[in-house]
């Protein structure tokens, strides 16, 4: 085994390897670390805002769906402040496709309390804003306050098995893992550190090939020295995730379609939506459906579209009705050609391109 790989036992001068291992990061950091909007290079003033917003943004989320979002929630909003004074449902609709509202919500909540306290000093008291959890927590004290935080994401941890060969399979691995990432993670430069340790994760120790003859870290890799490098970390199976089934109804009349907003709580909850029936692990009865439907009309199924949320995967029929005859329901109705851009979730929106005949 390379006499340079890190080991959690440590070896010889672990410390000074530690040293080595954390100035070679930082110098391929400083030459090939990504050009993000939120970020800062070269030790300019870092905003908390804009790392807080984007770390937010980046929860269950890729970089590249939030390069965007990101851009225009911060021109729109420049400041913590500004968000805190901005309309909750004009906040929901910026939000729109990026998936998990919980988090806007969270975001109107935890701006208005930091525009009147300001922004907690660490790690702990961030911690206590609404919808910032431990790694959020520990990547804005490290990345926003220059502060040792040991920021451990799916990244890392794919980093750190390698780093370290640690072959025990997650889940189990999580707390190995953790304790591997702290003892890498006191040293110089705790903000870029914790980057540069994302960008190793995103660009060169990959998830499928791992590409170690361009890393700069290979020769502390323990991983890469038993040949073990691409397969780690190892996973138990997850079970599968189950199917649910639901319906969305389209009801039309003169040219305009009938949203609602969901219930404040729980999945989309304060979401603009089409009306549906509840989803459940057994496709309803036509009889159960009709009942749910938000007119009493002739309605057409259209087929279905399929979306995937984290805990299940949902098969949404869509049911369309023309109702030109019946008076209006009460109700949001919108004209057919805005109800793509109305700020419907993800989900609704294939339900509405499928119910217009868009896909
Ligand atoms: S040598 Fe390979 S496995 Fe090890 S950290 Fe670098 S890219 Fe990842």
């Amino acid at each position: 085994v390379n006499a340079n790989a890190l080991s959690l036992t440590g070896g010889e001068s672990p410390i000074r390897k530690r040293a080595d291992f954390r100035q070679a990061l930082l110098s391929w950091y400083d030459a090939f670390g990504r050009d993000l909007p939120w970020r800062v290079r070269d030790g300019g003033a870092v905003d908390p805002y804009r790392v807080w917003l984007s770390e937010i943004m980046l929860q269950q989320t890729t970089v590249a769906a939030v390069r965007g979002y990101f851009l225009a929630f911060t021109a729109r909003w420049p400041s913590v402040e500004a968000l805190a004074q901005a309309p909750g449902a004009q906040v929901m609709q910026a939000w729109a496709g990026l998936g998990y509202y919980s988090r806007a919500r969270n975001l109107m909540a935890a701006s208005r309390l930091v525009a009147a306290q300001g922004w907690p000093p660490d790690e702990a008291g961030l911690r206590a804003l609404p919808g910032v959890g431990a790694y959020t927590a520990a990547a804005i004290a490290a990345i926003a306050y220059d502060q040792q935080a040991n920021v451990v994401d799916g990244n890392v941890e794919r980093v750190i098995a390698r780093l370290f060969a640690i072959t025990t399979p997650l889940p189990v691995a999580k707390s190995a893992l953790r304790a591997a990432a702290a003892d890498l993670a006191v040293g110089i430069r705790p903000g870029d550190y914790a980057q540069a340790l994302m960008d190793l994760g995103s660009t060169v120790c990959t998830p499928r090939a791992p590409r170690c003859e361009s890393c700069p870290v290979a020769r502390f890799c323990a991983g890469r020295a038993a040949g073990l490098a691409a397969g780690l970390p190892a996973k138990t199976a997850k079970p599968a995730r189950p199917q649910r089934h639901g319906v969305a109804f389209l009801a039309v009349r003169q040219g305009q379609g009938l949203l609602v907003r969901r219930p404040p709580r729980g999945l989309l909850g304060g979401m603009l939506a089409l009306p549906c029936s509840a989803w459940t692990l057994e496709p309803a009865t036509t009889a159960a459906i009709a009942a749910a439907a938000p007119v009493r009309a002739a309605w057409t199924d259209l087929g279905a579209v399929t979306h995937i949320f984290t805990h299940f995967s949902l098969q949404l029929h869509v049911w369309r009705a023309d109702i030109e005859g019946q008076d209006k329901s009460d109700g949001d109705w919108r004209p057919l050609a805005a109800l793509e851009s109305a700020g419907l979730p993800t989900v609704f929106k294939k339900a509405v391109r499928l119910g217009l005949g868009l896909r």
